[in-house]
Parts: structure tokens; sequence; C-alpha cells
């Protein structure tokens, strides 16, 4: 009896670490997605303000060929305008001033065009450096939150090891038919081998127990496995 509470006292240290352990391993396999979570929101917003920006650059670049197309009418207009005094014949002097008033009809359309897209501009350029400020300041939260994730998955592989390196003291401590039994439910199901029970619940599995079986694990004093997973089960407060 004295062996058997020694027994059962060593396995409720082991499975306060494989419930440990199985915990830490359950967090850790959520970090790549957390990660590649904060990563593609990351690379969201870098994406939207490198389309703000390209759609400025776009912009300015259409407001400069607008620029040098006024340019080009109003040289033409001073050629037209040189032309118009040596012309001699009436129709086509009258021609040339057609000529011309359809480039200054075509002027001022484009002036129009210009001003609105200088509107549009200036309001494209307070949008994209309003932007950038939260753009900067949601990069640096994404960047910390990142780090953050390293420094916790760091932490869950230290605790991991360092659970894993508890395991052999208390394995030597078992009887060697426990312990082989303990080996191969572990190699069997991957995690816990030996689970709490909580409110008659087996903790490996879930399952509820029967209440006499719940009752007799509680008293902690002779080797009882679940009847649906094989764990051993014991008791302990959580
Ligand atoms: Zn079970």
């Amino acid at each position: 009896m004295q062996d058997m509470r020694h027994e059962l006292h060593v396995l409720i240290s082991m499975a306060k670490i494989d419930a440990a352990l199985s915990r830490c391993k359950a967090e850790l396999a959520t970090a790549p997605q957390k990660k590649a979570a904060v990563e593609k929101t990351l690379a969201d917003i870098e994406k939207t303000q490198k389309e703000r920006e390209e759609k400025l650059a776009g912009m300015k670049k259409e407001r400069r060929t607008l620029e040098i197309k006024l340019e080009d009418n109003a040289e033409l207009i001073k050629k037209f305008k040189r032309q118009l005094m040596d012309i001699k014949k009436n129709e086509e002097y009258t021609a040339l001033l057609k000529e011309i008033a359809a480039v200054e009809k075509n002027t001022d359309a484009r002036e129009e065009k210009l001003l609105m897209l200088m509107d549009d501009i200036e309001q494209q350029e307070s949008r994209t450096a309003g932007a950038s400020a939260q753009v900067s300041g949601e990069r640096e939260r994404l960047k910390k939150e990142k780090l953050d994730l390293d420094d916790r998955e760091r932490a869950l592989n230290e605790e991991i090891e360092k659970l894993n390196g508890q395991k052999p003291g208390f394995l030597a401590e078992l009887d060697p038919q426990v312990r082989k039994r303990y080996d191969r439910l572990l190699a069997k199901l991957g995690d816990i081998a030996v689970a709490n029970v909580e409110s008659e619940i087996c903790q490996g599995c879930f399952s509820r127990l029967p209440p006499q079986t719940a009752a007799e694990v509680k008293l902690n004093d002779r080797i009882i496995n679940c009847v649906s997973c094989g764990r051993i089960l014991v008791h302990y407060e959580t």
C-alpha cells in the first residue's frame, strides 16, 4: 500500500508534467498561424500605402504631361500669330484664325483639367501623408507583436525542454512495469499518458467516467486506466 501510494504520488507528478507539456505544445502549434496573421496584416497595410503613393505619382506624371501640352499649345499660338502677319490672302488669314481659336479652346479645356487635377493631387497628398503616419505607427505595433510572439515561442520551447528534463527523474522512481505501461501509452497517444480526473472527466480524452471509477481514482491508491483511452488515471486539485 505504501509503495502504491508512492507510485501514485509519482504518477501525479507525471500527470502534471504531461498536462503542462500538452498545453505548451498546443500553444506552440498556434504560433506559426499567429505570426502569419501578423505578417499578412503588415503586408496589407504596406501594400495599401504603396498603392496610395503610386496613385499620387501617376497623378503627378499626368500633371506634368498636361503642363507640357499647354506649353506646346502656347508655342503653337505664338507661331500662328507670327504667321498671321505674313499672310496676304483673306481666306488663309481666316483659316489660320480658326486654327488659333481651336488651339485656344483646347488650351482652355486642358487648363480646366489641370486645375481639377491639382485639386485631386492636393487631396491625395494629404491622404497619403495622413496615412503614412498611421502606417508607421501600425508597422511598429505589428513588429513589436511579432517580437512578442517570438519571445513567447522561445519561452514555450524552454518550458518544454525544462519539463522534458524533469521526466527521467520521476520515471526512474516508477515500478518497471508501470514505467513500461507509461512509455507504451505515451508512444501510442503522443502527449498525455497519465491523466487527471476532474469532475468525473478524464482530462486525456475528455470522456465521462462511471461515478464509481471516478470515486476510486480519487483515492489515488491503485492504478486505474480510463476505459475510453487507456490512460493511467490520477486525481489532483488544479
Ligand atoms: Zn480517457
